[in-house]
């Protein structure tokens, strides 16, 4: 038999994303390092369709139809390497790679271009849904050539996740790395997503004194609403959720340090290089990381904070509406830098990156799925050279709608003590794009007050430098 399909790498996604081929009518080749794991495969789901045990690289790259599509579903970094080490001799051009890990877009383009001499498609793809997805249907973001979508693009259609209108969530996102940079985003951006889902419950806790499980049921009727995603979905159940050893709400029991697995840090590492302001995502990633540091926690343990009453019951729950203003509106405004940052990739790396397709394409199957994204494509359709998602009237309309509400949250959640990084650099960002004038005409003249590096006038063309040594006359630069 011949393999339309192989996959090699059958930990939990490697697997999960081999039976959802096999389970759509594909014959799928399957491989792993450790053999133990590919008979295991076979033995356990070899009923769910057509599956072809192989143990050793040439045995599993002859059982693939040409040209071939293996999928790579390992350790992202150097095992990925060392597998296409041990691959690429064996295929012959036309042939495609398929790296469905989660690999920094920079290594994708390295690959992408050594394996191009050799006249192989290598296709860095964006895989997310974790393990529940990889098997029902994931949210995919396949970079690499057009051509090798016009192969793959029918499959992975069949085996992604479907949004609400059952439009397949991929889409050919771009050139070479274009679909690991969008995966790095996306992470990012659910970063910033459940950043600003912790600061509402802590402040619903401390501000407006509710239970775990009271907060809970806020969260679900925020979920009927405009907030209806799966990121709000779960926080319900996880908050109603009760420890059974202790009979304690679990987010009780639970060590309050955050962990990541990296690619959160990259999107803001990138965004650094790229000069793009991802405030709320770097804000996300730096409250993690405050939260792991337990020592300095402990040591700043008696550092003094307000004494302010929390609210009486009547207030709560205004106070309540009052966050769920401020939720949306910091998520339009992390959503517009996480699409920011992707336009920039785009204009850097020359993809043509579509971002309306973009957000469809997270519509269902990954972690940031919402019916928000549904309103980003509606507002990248309407008009593709958005400069801004706040520049989309309905987005605009509706933090004009927020903000009185937004603002109260946070001076609630400063008199309070509160820590709200996210709420905060959401407001500040939005703040500061609207400004009239911004203080940086202040930072120009510093700098050129101390290191002659001259500013620009508002009223003339040119660089201009003051001779603030001497007698403060102005020159030209
Ligand atoms: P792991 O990241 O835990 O990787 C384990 C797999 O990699 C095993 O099949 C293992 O083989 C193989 N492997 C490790 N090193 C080597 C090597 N040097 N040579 C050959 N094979 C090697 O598995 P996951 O299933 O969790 O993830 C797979 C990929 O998918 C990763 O890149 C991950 O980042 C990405 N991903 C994961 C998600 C998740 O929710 N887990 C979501 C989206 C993407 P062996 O059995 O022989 O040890």
């Amino acid at each position: 038999t011949t393999a339309q399909i192989g996959v090699t790498g059958l930990a939990v996604m490697g697997r999960n994303l081999a039976r959802n081929f096999a389970r759509n009518g594909y014959t799928v080749a399957v491989h792993n390092r450790t053999a133990s794991r590919t008979h295991a495969l076979v033995e356990e789901f070899g009923s769910e369709g057509e599956f072809v045990a192989t143990e050793t690289a040439k045995e599993f790259v002859a059982a693939l139809e040409r040209p071939r599509r293996l999928v790579i579903m390992v350790k992202a970094g150097d095992p990925t390497d060392a597998v296409i080490r041990e691959f690429a001799p064996l295929l012959e051009p036309g042939d495609m790679i398929i790296d469905g890990g989660n690999a920094h877009f920079a290594d994708t383009r390295r690959r992408e271009r050594e394996l191009r001499e050799q006249g192989i498609h290598f296709v860095g793809t964006g895989i997310s849904g974790g393990e529940e997805g990889a098997l029902n249907g994931p949210s995919i973001m396949p970079g690499g050539s057009k051509e090798s979508y016009e192969s793959l693009g029918p499959m992975l259609e069949k085996i992604s996740a479907k949004a609400a209108d059952e439009a397949p969530c991929v889409t050919h996102v771009g050139p070479d790395g274009a679909g690991h940079f969008v995966k790095m985003v996306h992470n990012g951006i659910e970063y910033a997503d459940m950043q600003l889902i912790g600061e509402a419950y802590q402040l619903l806790r401390d501000v407006a004194g509710y239970s775990p499980g009271q907060i809970a049921e806020i969260f679900r009727t925020w979920n009927t609403g405009r907030l209806d995603s799966y990121l709000i979905e779960i926080t319900a159940e996880v908050l109603s959720h009760v420890d059974a050893a202790t009979g304690k709400p679990f987010v009780d029991v639970v060590v309050d340090q955050a962990e990541q697995k990296g690619t959160g840090r990259w999107t803001v590492q990138i965004a650094l290089d790229l000069g793009v302001p991802v405030s709320g995502i770097a804000e996300a990633v730096f409250a993690r990381s405050l939260s792991g540091h337990a020592a300095l926690r402990e040591a700043s343990r008696g550092l003094a904070g307000p004494k302010a009453a929390p609210l009486g019951e009547s207030e709560a729950a205004t106070f309540a509406d009052r966050v769920e203003q401020a939720l949306y509106a910091s998520k339009i405004v992390s959503y517009t830098q996480g699409f920011h940052e992707i336009a920039a990739g785009s204009e850097e790396y020359g993809w043509d990156i579509d971002l309306g397709a973009v957000s469809a394409i997270w519509r269902g199957g990954c972690i940031i799925r919402a019916a928000f994204l549904d309103r980003i494509r509606a507002a990248y359709d309407a008009r593709p050279d958005l400069p801004s998602l706040l520049s989309d009237e309905t987005f605009a309309q509706e933090i004009a709608a927020a903000q009185d509400d937004w603002r109260e949250v946070l001076v609630a959640a400063t008199r309070q003590g509160v820590p709200t990084p996210g709420f905060a650099a959401a407001l500040a960002y939005y703040d500061a794009l609207r400004a009239e004038r911004l203080p940086a005409a202040l930072t120009q003249g510093q700098r050129d007050f101390f290191g002659a590096h001259t500013y620009r006038r508002t009223d003339r063309d040119g660089a201009f430098h003051t001779l603030w040594g001497g007698d403060r006359s102005e020159v030209t630069a």
